[in-house]
């Protein structure tokens, strides 16, 4: 219970959101798009909405709303890299409020109490604390950090220490969760990189790997970095939940639309908890992004499709948040995907009495990238960032002290406030 009693406290997004607030900060926090979602994406809701007919406003089914599975199906299977696999929309799909209430089923449908799960930190919040929730216990393997290079890039800083990934993994880990491409740093995991990774874990039958793709489509090389699923990797589907959601695609991250796709036995028993938790999610967002799945794949704004539109609208805003922050003399590391730069504050000075500033959520004593952060949110810039020492276990979390994350999906005013507001730095 006293693992439990420690999450009972506001965590670091109910911190810095309302700092910025009342701070005045321009808001490069809390990982959200400040625009509307695209035309088409709110007339798919007022079609679902206007449907008649019990579909699309009453209870679901457990496991998916139907046209949703449908659409996933569809889309997964079109994917040249998931052209060997066949995904069923009946058994393959699992859907809840968000990826975040999809691991929550996964993890409750297969952690009993002192499982280990394997996590690679930093590692999103949310997956140690689901795993603690449930009488498991997270293992943490630290990703080598190495910011000496000339160009820094996420898949060059964050690199694999393979050897102590095999090391953490054991006949008690249930689950390793992997996430690419990967908040808060913006890696995408190479084949090399996941061909080992499923060598390691090839060698325990009962190790199931969740693997959060919900950056999917926000990916800036696809040449170079493209973005691979686990599940496609040879021998990898059965023991794989490739998770993602409609949130940071569709720029809906309040609906919380979220899936998992699988094989039928991991996907029945996630299916079978959730009758139990919120028994069905809801239908008229489920079937909005049905719609969306299908529009997403036709031409857009002068792009073969809207995901690549996507791409090419967040590698813009990435390029101009990197000259602002390369401008201020904070070293971006640049991320292959997702809308999160990760940058080098090893130079950046604030007062010590920062520390001793009431904090909603920091640990005692407050680590330096959350003071930092603070400093930056309500004094020098005024600009809202994202401490990453909640991203570490509480052994390692001095790695994230010379550096905070910054949020890309915001508007060209915002960004451009934020370059204005960088410059002040001294
Ligand atoms: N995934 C988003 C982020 O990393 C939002 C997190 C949250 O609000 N829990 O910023």
């Amino acid at each position: 219970a006293s693992s439990i009693d420690a999450l009972s406290k506001p965590t670091v997004w109910h911190e810095f959101s309302p700092l910025a607030n009342t701070s005045n900060a321009v808001n490069l926090g809390q990982g959200f798009p400040n625009w509307d979602p695209p035309n088409f994406v709110v007339s798919s809701m007022v079609d679902s909405v206007q449907t008649p007919g019990t579909a699309t406003n009453q209870y679901c089914r457990p496991n998916c709303h139907l046209p949703l599975a449908n659409a996933l199906a569809d889309e997964y299977n079109e994917r040249p890299s998931w052209s060997h696999l066949t995904v069923d929309p009946m058994t393959n799909v699992m859907s809840s409020l968000g990826c975040t209430q999809v691991m929550y089923c996964a993890f409750r449908a297969l952690l009993e109490k002192g499982d280990e799960v394997v996590l690679l930190e930093p590692a999103f919040d949310i997956y140690g604390s689901q795993v603690i929730l449930m009488g498991g216990v997270p293992k943490f393997v630290s990703l080598k950090t190495d910011l000496s290079g000339a160009a820094l890039t996420s898949n060059d800083v964050f690199t694999f220490d393979f050897d102590a990934l095999e090391a953490a993994i054991s006949e008690k880990t249930r689950v390793l969760v992997l996430n690419t491409p990967h908040n808060p740093t913006g890696k995408m995991y190479s084949r090399e990189e996941l061909t080992k990774i499923s060598s390691i874990v090839s060698k325990y039958p009962n190790l199931v790997v969740f693997s959060d793709e919900v950056y999917e489509h926000i990916v800036f090389d696809p040449e170079e970095s493209p973005h691979i699923s686990f599940a496609t990797l040879p021998n990898m589907w059965d023991r794989t939940l490739t998770m993602s959601s409609a949130g940071k695609t569709f720029s809906t991250t309040g609906w919380k639309v979220g899936w998992a796709i699988g094989p039928d036995d991991l996907i029945k028993k996630m299916t079978d908890l959730q009758q139990w938790v919120n028994f069905s999610s809801p239908s008229v967002t489920q079937d909005t992004i049905a719609r969306c799945l299908k529009k997403a794949r036709e031409p857009y704004e002068g792009f073969k499709t809207f995901y690549d539109w996507l791409a090419a609208d967040y590698k813009k805003r990435r390029g101009v948040l990197e000259a602002s922050l390369t401008a201020a003399g904070i070293s971006p590391i640049s991320p292959q995907g997702g809308f999160f730069i990760c940058a080098d504050t090893s130079k950046l000075t604030f007062p010590d009495s920062v520390y001793e500033e009431e904090s909603l959520s920091a640990p005692s004593p407050m680590p330096r990238d959350w003071a930092l952060a603070r400093y930056m949110t309500h004094t020098n810039p005024k600009v809202a960032v994202i401490p990453p020492s909640p991203f570490y276990s509480a052994e390692n979390v001095d790695q994230a002290k010379n550096y905070v994350r910054f949020a890309f999906c915001k508007t060209d005013d915002l960004l451009d406030e934020a370059k204005t507001r960088l410059a002040t730095i001294d």
